[in-house]
């Protein structure tokens, strides 16, 4: 039972609560396209990785669009409490918007409540307005609060029109994030500050992120792993694994609770944490070819060299949304990148639970991969690196993307293509 307001507050958002994950819905407003920082962990192709996992793409609302959604889910999630605004981009990096939005919260749903998540470049000048518009709920991100060390993890800061990496720059950015916790947290909003743990980067350095910004009035701290996205400048990185992440966290919850239950989820996530419905909700433009959804075939596909079979992994059929071991079976499709034809959904024996226990079961993966063999590539929300090397030793391409499964077949044929010109 919260016996004070501050947990009162924090009982009644999923992620602030591990108890209220399974009780309460959140929906993410997806409004915020523009970034004003370049986090060396970031693909700007897709979503703020501060919050999400790399290779998700979100779709855009405007202020309007997003408010009038908010009824469209309300109707069908009785539990939903909190509406949120996490990206694309940087929520106060858009701010007319993200103001837009948040007035549009307080008028017409009162009893929601609203947060957001930012880099905090601009936290300490938004800081009252977002009182005043009744957000009590923020997450920052901070990776660091030694400016030397920010150079390391951020390419650039665009801080009043000039955009610097050099330390004055770092400084300027720290300073404003703890500066907006500071304001913020003295008035009541909880905030919670995400940490992105970079191998040999800033692993060293988190307990001293910690003590920071609790000293600032930060409540919770969800240390992140850094998962490498393509194109990014630590692309080459390895992933931060489970364990370190967990034995980071058990050194840092002397100092502060720390959050296990991220699932760093898309900026227009919509459900319970654990179960994303953002796809029931997503309005998607037809697919050129007609096939896209699976449900028929479109027009004949031009035979020639530029054809392949690609094999993708959906629950329903519109984005790729499964990780390669939880798929209970493949679309297969033939395309040439512009038009696409189902030709076939086929059964595959799912194999991972979740808890890494896909690992070890060999058989069941190697069965998977066998059916694959005429594929040309996979077009899959998350793989592992046993199987991901197996399909590769296959001849077979494996492509990670969240999108909707026309961009994400598209993306195969570019690769492919690009694979046979070299
Ligand atoms: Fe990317 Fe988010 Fe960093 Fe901006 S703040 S560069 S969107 S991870
Ligand atoms: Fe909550 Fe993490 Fe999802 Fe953000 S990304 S809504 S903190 S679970």
């Amino acid at each position: 039972m919260p016996c004070n307001e501050s947990e009162l507050l924090a009982s009644k958002h999923p992620c602030y609560s591990a108890e209220s994950q399974h009780k309460f819905a959140r929906m993410h407003l997806p409004v915020a396209p523009a970034c004003n920082i370049q986090c060396n962990y970031c693909n700007r192709l897709y979503d703020c990785v501060n919050e999400s996992r790399p290779g998700v793409t979100s779709e855009i609302l405007t202020p309007a669009q997003a408010v009038a959604k908010i009824g469209v889910v309300r109707e069908r999630l009785d539990n939903l409490a909190v509406i949120g605004i996490a990206g694309p981009g940087d929520a106060l990096a858009n701010w007319e918007k993200t103001r837009a939005t948040l007035v549009g919260i307080r008028e017409q749903y009162p009893d929601l409540i609203p947060c957001l998540s930012t880099n905090g470049l601009l936290l300490s000048q938004y800081a009252q307005e977002l009182i005043d518009l009744g957000v009590g709920h923020v997450t920052v991100t901070v990776n660091s609060v030694d400016p030397m060390l920010s150079q390391k993890i951020y390419a650039y800061v665009d801080a009043a029109g000039v955009r610097s990496n050099g330390p004055a720059a770092m400084q300027k950015l720290l300073d404003n994030q703890l500066a907006g916790i500071r304001l913020l947290s003295r008035q009541g909003v909880l905030i919670k500050v995400n940490i992105v743990m970079i191998p040999g980067v800033n692993e060293a350095h988190i307990p001293e992120v910690v003590q920071a910004v609790k000293a600032a009035g930060a409540s919770l701290t969800n240390i992140m792993p850094l998962i490498p996205a393509s194109g990014s400048a630590f692309a080459h990185l390895p992933q931060t694994s489970n364990k370190d992440v967990s034995t980071m966290r058990e050194k840092c919850q002397v100092y502060l609770p720390q959050m296990r239950h991220c699932q760093q989820c898309r900026a227009d996530a919509i459900g319970l944490l654990t179960q994303d419905r953002s796809a029931e909700f997503r309005e998607l433009p037809a697919c050129p070819s007609g096939g896209c959804s699976g449900k028929k075939s479109g027009p004949a596909i031009e035979q020639g060299k530029s054809l392949f079979r690609v094999a993708v992994t959906s629950k329903y059929e519109k984005l790729v949304d499964q990780h390669f071991g939880h798929a209970e079976r493949f679309l297969i499709y033939e395309t040439d990148g512009i038009r696409s034809n189902l030709l076939e959904s086929r059964s595959a024996p799912k194999y991972c639970n979740g808890n890494g226990y896909c690992e070890s079961e060999r058989e069941f993966k190697q069965e998977n991969i066998k059916k694959l063999t005429d594929c040309d590539a996979v077009v899959t929300m998350r793989i592992g690196s046993q199987a991901k090397e197996r399909l590769l030793a296959q001849g077979i391409l494996v492509v990670e993307s969240c999108t909707e499964i026309r961009e994400g077949l598209e993306m195969a044929v570019q690769h492919l293509l690009l694979q046979r010109a070299v």
